[in-house]
């Protein structure tokens, strides 16, 4: 099907942007980042905007940057920008390893980061490691200029605390300590598909024994998080097959699983116990 029709805007700057976004936000205007969703979905005619407000001549909108501990990530940056780490360091390697489960590679040419975070669907890779790692998302428009934790941005299946007139403008990872390891690991019908379940970890070692964990999930509820049930079996042990495999444990007790065609309730909570614990084995190794 081809798209209902709709209006098309090209704004060279922030501020037009976010002028267009002030007049048009309330009328259904919308953002077109990379398009690799949104144009999908309108020639399905699942979203019929009325008017499209394409951001990808805006200058600056491509850029990356580490200041200060922190990898800030603009509007237009691209999935395949971290096929290389994008910084030295654990954050650096686990995006690059991240990245190659995001859909197939001309999708990962076009889609963008923030364009993942924006339309917020439970199983998005990025929207997993923006929760995980402790992302802000800074939401700007006309009326000024918001921080949202990433753990606050989440509100439910494709839905944020994101108004519509506001637009995300950055996004900051702060990044890992260098002594932190991470492991990520994906279950997907095939390659390319989205997560049926998916878990990131990270941890540092300490007098041998884990401090600092962090676990979180995707695909298995209507948003990602991080379970804290699962970090707390973590803490202060040995890493270990058995404790990994508590882990999973209470990673899977923890959930309200998703239920849809792909999987029922409890094939998801298995799939949530297997891969919390193969996303733990290699951070020991
Ligand atoms: C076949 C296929 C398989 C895919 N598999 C995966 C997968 O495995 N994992 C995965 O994570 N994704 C997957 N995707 C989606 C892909 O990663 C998209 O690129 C991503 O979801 C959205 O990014 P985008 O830049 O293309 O956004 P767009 O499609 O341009 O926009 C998506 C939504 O976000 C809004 N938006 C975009 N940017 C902003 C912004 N800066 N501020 C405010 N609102 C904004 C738009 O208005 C729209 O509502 C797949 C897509 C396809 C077609």
């Amino acid at each position: 099907m081809k798209p209902a029709p709709f209006v098309y805007h090209a704004p060279r700057t922030l501020d037009e942007t976010l002028e267009r976004l002030a007049a048009l936000g309330s009328m259904d205007g919308r953002i077109l980042a990379g398009g690799q969703s949104l144009v999908p979905m309108m020639a399905f005619r699942m979203a019929r905007p009325a008017h499209l407000i394409d951001i990808n001549n805006v200058a600056g909108f491509d850029q990356l940057a580490v200041e200060a501990g922190t990898l800030t990530i603009a509007p237009c940056v691209r999935h395949a920008a971290f096929h290389r780490p994008a910084v030295a360091g654990p954050t650096g390697a686990l995006l690059a390893k991240v990245v190659t489960h995001i859909a197939h590679y001309p999708i990962r040419l076009r889609g963008t980061f923030c364009g993942s975070l924006a339309h917020a669907d439970p199983a998005s890779e990025w929207c997993l490691a923006a929760v995980t790692l402790g992302a802000e998302i800074v939401a700007l428009s006309s009326r000024g200029r918001r921080v949202i934790a990433a753990d606050d941005y989440f509100e439910g299946m494709m839905t944020t605390a994101l108004a519509e007139d506001e637009l995300v403008s950055e996004v900051r990872l702060p990044l890992l300590p260098e002594d932190a390891r991470f492991g990520f690991y994906e279950f997907s019908r095939r390659a390319g598909d989205y997560a049926l379940a998916m878990a990131l970890a990270t941890f540092r070692l300490k007098d041998g024994v884990i401090v600092e964990p962090r676990v979180g999930l995707g695909g298995a509820e209507g948003r990602p998080r991080r379970i804290a049930e699962a970090e707390a079996v973590l803490a202060g042990q040995k890493p270990g097959i058995e404790v990994f495999r508590a882990a999973g444990e209470a990673a899977a007790n923890a959930i309200d699983p998703l239920e849809d065609v792909h999987a029922d309730a409890e094939f998801r909570r298995d799939l949530v116990r297997a891969v919390t614990r193969r996303a733990l084995d290699p951070v020991a190794a």
